[in-house]
């Protein structure tokens, strides 16, 4: 057996969007402009896809179902290439602005498009931003009603009750309809800090020499990595949109790095689906709740 045969396998995602449906640009007024703005995911995506195919690996695409509707061979294509497809929810609009009731219909409509699209069940679902809070806990309770068994939107900010689990690796949430898997993107823990070191704005920010030094000690420590980016953050060509100083920094920091730094990724770490390798192999299926020791938000 090869030395690469022997490396362990991680999860990469990306969170398939318009580069004008970030929250950092969020308006409702813009909301309604969508449809006049230039779309850019198809190209981003499929050079995303092509990278992967160089590498031989699978990744995990949560797609927006605003994206899928108009987009529908993009979907189909990387389904049959033997990437996950997973869910975005529709709108993309911040799970800390919706309803209960908003946001059931937000996932449900999301799920039912992918589907019917690829024609096989899509069980997993990430929040715009990272939006499930302590404040949001209501929506795992509707993600496992509405037949999702995995969730990725609870990043670094938040502490975990039980011991044994250890920051950026999966658990399980009890919520009132039943448990669901948790596969939070990775952080480095120093100096009594979670380093967010899963991708994003924070990959663009830190040269990748950094990125891979904290993420090969993570490897090292036998974590999965949860790694995610955005189509958009390959595009250093995307027409720039008005916003804050803040959130153009964030926004287009680095995009002319990204795919650079993404090919020296797969180069150095192997990666596969979260649905693959997180869920249904390493934890062998659908989540159950011990009735005691139930894991949930600090309140
Ligand atoms: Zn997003």
């Amino acid at each position: 057996m090869s030395l690469a045969a022997e490396r362990p396998i991680h999860c990469l995602s990306f969170d398939v969007e318009e580069h004008f449906q970030v929250s950092a640009f969020w308006s409702d007024e813009r909301r309604q402009q969508w449809g006049q703005y230039e779309s850019r995911v198809e190209r981003n995506t499929r050079l995303l896809a092509d990278l992967l195919a160089t590498h031989g690996m699978k990744a995990t695409f949560f797609i927006l179902g605003w994206v899928a509707e108009r987009h529908p061979d993009l979907v189909k294509s990387l389904a049959a290439q033997g990437h996950e497809v997973a869910s975005h929810g529709y709108g993309h609009e911040l799970v800390t602005t919706q309803s209960p009731e908003r946001f059931r219909q937000d996932v449900r409509m999301a799920k039912k498009i992918l589907e019917d699209l690829i024609g096989s069940p899509v069980v997993g679902y990430r929040a715009p931003s990272f939006s499930i809070t302590s404040e949001t806990e209501w929506a795992l309770s509707i993600l496992v009603e509405e037949g999702y068994q995995y969730d990725s939107s609870v990043y670094d900010r938040f502490h975990r009750t039980e011991k044994e689990t250890r920051p950026g690796e999966m658990f399980q949430f009890c919520t009132s309809a039943g448990a669901i898997w948790e596969v939070p993107p990775s952080t480095y823990k120093a100096l009594g800090f979670q380093i967010p070191v899963a991708g994003g704005g924070y990959f663009r920010l830190f040269p990748y020499a950094v990125s891979r030094a904290l993420l090969q000690r993570l490897e090292s420590q036998g974590s999965t990595l949860v790694m995610y980016l955005h189509p958009w953050e390959i595009d250093p060509q995307q027409p720039r949109m008005n916003g804050s100083w803040l959130s153009q920094f964030r926004h287009y920091l680095n995009l002319d790095k990204t795919q650079v730094r993404l090919k020296q990724l797969l180069a150095d770490f192997k990666f596969g689906t979260i649905r693959d390798i997180a869920v249904f192999q390493k934890e062998m299926g659908r989540a159950t709740c011990p009735a005691e020791s139930p894991v949930a938000f600090p309140s």
